[in-house]
């Protein structure tokens, strides 16, 4: 049996199944109906038993000297009964055969038992040499107040052979009905399958260069339509994050390329010919800014992809976000100073959070050092914190260009800038907002943009409820 289970194809394994299960019910079945078939031929046959006694208490009649005879006026002809298949035999108590129809057949059925004898009524089958099988019924009878046993039998013959041939048609019919119902599974189960095989042979096509392709849904309410439904999702997860990847790698490359150019060529300048060391101090000085840059992007690119692959871990604490903005405020005064812009942190009330500070400083200070950076010169940039029933929010509020509709969706996507000169200009990775976005939802938070173009632009960080927080946020990501 053991072998079955390793049938390797669920057809294969549900027409097994299927044949099993139905060669049981209708072994089953067809032994119930024989046996019920059975039951009743035997009940007609003591029935018709019952009957032969009582004509026979009818027709028969005492003689003199304790001898038993056939009614000389009996309206029963002597060949009309018993007929030829059967035994009429009187019996006395001591166990003296009395009288014998002349029409019973010629077998002997044999001297009456003790049991017989003692006038209990029984039936009985027994069994003739060479093989007859008999139905016989005693019962005592008093013949004009002769105590007798009346014996009268019939053969089960013609009911075995009956038997047989229902027997025979069941042993030949239900290895065909078996037959034709495994076949049917069979197909049916191919048939219902083929679905997974076509679904097989596409998703086999589905490679990393044919993410576009999609498995066949040929019935969308059923099963098999469900599953395909929630691969091709799958495969359109998996096409996007492969398209990511392979923008990301191909921006990464051009971003890391491009300060390098640029160490390459002032590098080159420089040698060109001979300079005085005021000179090579500046040639070196602005390698070094361009090194800075690399050195930015570089540990941007470890954080994120160290973010990526779940590795950093973070450590929550109590803070008062307040003091936490007011500290950014602090260290980047001095780059606000240089545009003449004012940074004004506001806030009513202490607003407690429960976060990993090294993680949500940085987030504060990539959007308030893009608000300094993108706004004009003399403009106020506002920073303000407050604790609102959803959450605690701090918001970046800035005067500067704004940004379009069509930019706000992507604008937190890595290596994203509206304008790519601009931002390189002043020193951007284009990783700002993608690590402020990972920064704040690591926590559980959410990180949104409000804009109007030529007005300003509004950043807000929400995070939850300190209780909420500390049950919902995970721990490491
Ligand atoms: P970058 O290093 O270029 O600043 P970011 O991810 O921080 O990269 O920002 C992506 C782009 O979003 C920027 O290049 C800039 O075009 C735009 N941006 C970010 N913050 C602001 C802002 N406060 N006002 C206007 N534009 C902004």
């Amino acid at each position: 049996m053991k072998r079955y289970w390793h049938l390797h194809s669920i057809r294969g394994r549900l027409t097994l199944w299927y044949t099993l299960t139905l060669t049981v019910v209708l072994v089953l079945y067809a032994g119930g109906v024989f046996l019920f078939l059975r039951y009743n031929l035997f009940a007609e046959l003591d029935r018709q038993l019952h009957e032969d006694f009582e004509v026979a208490e009818q027709i028969l009649e005492r003689m003199g000297e304790g001898g038993v005879q056939r009614h000389t006026d009996s309206h029963h002809e002597e060949n009309e009964y018993p007929d030829n298949n059967q035994w009429l035999e009187v019996w006395s108590p001591e166990g003296k055969l009395l009288y014998r129809s002349p029409s019973s057949r010629e077998e002997e059925l044999g001297p009456i038992s003790a049991f017989e004898r003692q006038g209990h009524f029984v039936s009985r089958s027994i069994k003739l040499p060479p093989s007859i099988h008999v139905r016989l019924l005693s019962g005592s009878y008093l013949i004009n107040r002769l105590p007798v046993v009346i014996r009268v039998a019939r053969s089960e013959e013609p009911l075995r052979q009956e038997l047989k041939k229902f027997l025979l048609v069941l042993v030949l019919g239900l290895p065909l009905a078996i037959g034709i119902a495994g076949l049917g599974g069979y197909t049916l189960a191919r048939h219902a399958l083929e679905p997974v095989s076509r679904m097989t042979e596409q998703a086999r096509k589905i490679t990393a260069e044919r993410l576009r392709e999609r498995l066949p849904v040929e019935n969308p309410e059923d099963e098999l339509g469900h599953l395909a439904r929630v691969f091709n999702e799958t495969f359109a997860r998996l096409e996007r994050s492969f398209e990511q990847m392979r923008r990301f790698t191909a921006d990464a490359s051009h971003e890391l390329r491009t300060p390098l150019t640029a160490i390459r060529s002032v590098g080159e300048v420089g040698l060109r010919e001979p300079r005085d060391a005021k000179a090579y101090r500046e040639v070196i000085g602005s390698m070094l800014e361009e090194v800075d840059r690399l050195s930015r992007l570089v540990d941007s690119l470890l954080t994120l992809s160290r973010a990526d692959a779940g590795h950093v871990k973070v450590t929550p604490e109590h803070i008062n976000l307040i003091e936490l903005a007011q500290e950014v405020v602090n260290q980047l005064g001095v780059l606000a100073e240089e545009k003449h812009q004012t940074l004004l942190v506001e806030a009513k009330e202490p607003v407690y959070v429960k976060v990993d500070r090294l993680i949500l400083r940085q987030a504060i200070v990539n959007l308030i050092d893009n608000a300094i950076k993108y706004s004009p010169e003399g403009t106020c940039i506002r920073i303000v914190v407050q604790k609102r029933p959803e959450g605690s929010i701090l918001e970046v509020i800035d005067k500067g260009p704004g940004i379009a509709a069509e930019h706000r969706e992507r604008i937190f996507d890595r290596f994203y800038r509206i304008d790519k000169a601009r931002s390189r200009e002043q020193g951007g990775t284009g990783l700002g907002l993608s690590m402020a976005r990972w920064a704040v939802e690591v926590h559980g938070g959410r990180i949104e943009l409000e804009s109007e173009e030529g007005k300003g632009s509004t950043f807000r960080i929400m995070l939850l409820d300190l209780e909420n927080n500390q049950s919902s946020r995970p721990v490491t990501r």
